[in-house]
């Protein structure tokens, strides 16, 4: 992933808002879940809850079956994101229509779990992906700005475990790879069947934050972190 041409700044009104404990410090993190609900949300929302931090689900409709659980991040004090219904990028990326359409759908889940509409969107793959471009031309150009004009704040990420890599690390390597000591720091972890080494490193991550005397945050309308459109 190309951070060269990420953009991510918090905005003022995001400070101001900090708890006053940790105000003098401002730093923030943003724990940041995608492809959920699965099998290891449950897992995901104990670890959450014993440490008394909340974070940002991006949700799919891949696992019909685990929507109840979406129900449940709510009820539990989480932040709700779209990450699409079905995650297909040659669908979701045939065009702004094919998006919108399937977006609605997943918006349509989220509504009826927690009687809420999400504003908040995570592309599948990042705003930067290349991946679009075979489907859609100037596709991610076109669908950012079309979500900033319907009033969703789509967000990326400045950190990640790797879980997503390919590659296997075990979760000491997962939480080192999301460790990092920056002032603001969006962090990119899956909420899948097959990353149970996240699961594993996740209080970890959550440790290194809190004794570093960082603001855990769920993202909300005022978080920036973006990624510029490579097509
Ligand atoms: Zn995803």
């Amino acid at each position: 992933m190309l951070k060269k041409v990420m953009i991510c700044a918090m905005s003022a009104l995001m400070m101001l808002t900090a708890s006053p404990v940790h105000a003098q410090t401002n730093k923030t993190v943003y724990l940041t879940f995608d492809d959920g609900p699965s099998n290891n949300t449950m897992k995901v929302l104990n670890i959450l809850d014993r440490y008394h931090v909340k974070g940002t689900f991006f949700v799919t409709g891949q696992q019909p079956r685990y929507f109840s659980y979406i129900k449940l991040m709510a009820k539990r004090g989480h932040a709700i994101g779209l990450h699409t219904y079905s995650h297909d990028y040659a669908k979701v990326y045939a065009s702004a229509g094919a998006f919108n359409q399937d977006l609605n759908k997943i918006q349509n889940v989220v509504v009826k779990e927690t009687g809420h509409k999400s504003y908040l969107v995570r592309f599948p793959g990042g705003t930067n992906n290349t991946v679009s471009r075979h489907y859609g031309y100037k596709i991610m150009t076109k669908l950012s700005n079309e979500m900033n004009a319907q009033g969703y704040n789509y967000i990326d990420w400045n950190a990640e475990t790797g879980d997503a890599t390919g590659r296997r690390f075990t979760p000491a390597q997962l939480a080192k790879n999301a460790c990092v000591p920056m002032r603001n720091v969006v962090i990119l972890m899956h909420d899948t069947s097959a990353k149970n080494n996240t699961v594993k490193a996740l209080p970890s991550i959550i440790k290194y934050y809190k004794a570093r005397g960082y603001t855990f945050k769920k993202v909300d309308r005022t978080t920036r972190c973006r990624f510029k459109p490579n097509n």
